[in-house]
């Protein structure tokens, strides 16, 4: 019965949480703070009432549409709602509770939003990667990966593409990687600690190239239509986070 109301009380809470990642999504890149206003709709400028901002249900009754304008509502807000409720209920029974549970849902949040921040607009906001690697950091001395394996990969998982960064530069004198790349690497370096830093670099690389080959196949973009490395960074992060360690172990057992 217990067990049943933690689940319970971890899915909801996930999704009261969605509901402010989305907000932070949709504010941060046009530098509107994240507390104040109240959520209102983007077209008439009404300011929604609390049956309104019930996560994934209210969108659902609404039917994705605004009560007085008829405006669309973003199919994403619902879709990240359920996303973070499914983040907090799955890590609830994945870690258990705990600071590594604690740690890895804050650490996740911040993936949410970056992803959808570089999906939407190619940018990674400063004001969430740089507090995001002091964070992680903290974190560090109380649970995985410890502060020195945090330290290293701040300095491994920045450096490193810094160093691609402006290698590209130097070769072809253009920016190929943005700079919130390397910040962002950094921060998951804060998070997960240098070992698993590594895993996320490679799996992002490899499932980066494979979509990048896949768009030019299909003829949807050309070698050069940039594709946000920050969202494969995300995903990366998120498989490195949760089977990271074992995969990990599996590839040098082979050795
Ligand atoms: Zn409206």
């Amino acid at each position: 019965m217990i067990e049943t109301i933690a689940v319970v009380m971890a899915a909801a809470f996930g999704a009261v949480i969605g509901s402010f990642l989305n907000v932070c999504i949709y504010r941060l890149p046009r530098g509107i703070s994240v507390v104040w206003p109240a959520s209102q709709c983007p077209r008439c400028g009404r300011q929604l009432s609390w049956f309104e901002n019930i996560p994934i249900v209210s969108y659902l009754v609404l039917r994705g549409r605004c009560r007085t304008c008829r405006a669309h509502i973003s199919v994403r807000y619902p879709i990240v709602e359920a996303i973070t409720c499914a983040m907090f209920t799955l890590g609830w029974w994945y870690y258990g509770p705990g600071m590594l549970l604690v740690s890895r849902l804050v650490f996740g949040c911040t993936l949410i939003v970056l992803f959808e921040i570089d999906r939407e607009h190619q940018i990674l906001p400063h004001a969430i990667t740089l507090p995001g690697i002091a964070v992680g950091f903290l974190f560090s001395f109380f649970t995985e990966p410890g502060w020195m394996s945090s330290a290293l990969g701040i300095v491994i998982g920045g450096g490193s593409l810094l160093a691609i960064a402006y290698g590209y530069y130097f070769v072809r004198h253009e920016e190929g990687l943005g700079m919130g790349d390397f910040k962002m690497l950094a921060m998951i370096g804060a998070f997960l600690g240098w070992k698993l830093t590594v895993v996320t670099l490679m799996m992002a690389s490899f499932v980066g190239s494979i979509v990048g080959v896949l768009l030019i196949a299909t003829r949807r973009g050309g070698m050069k239509s940039a594709l946000p490395f920050g969202t494969f960074l995300a995903l990366g992060a998120a498989a490195a986070a949760t089977v990271g360690q074992r995969l990990l172990e599996w590839y040098l057992s082979l050795y």
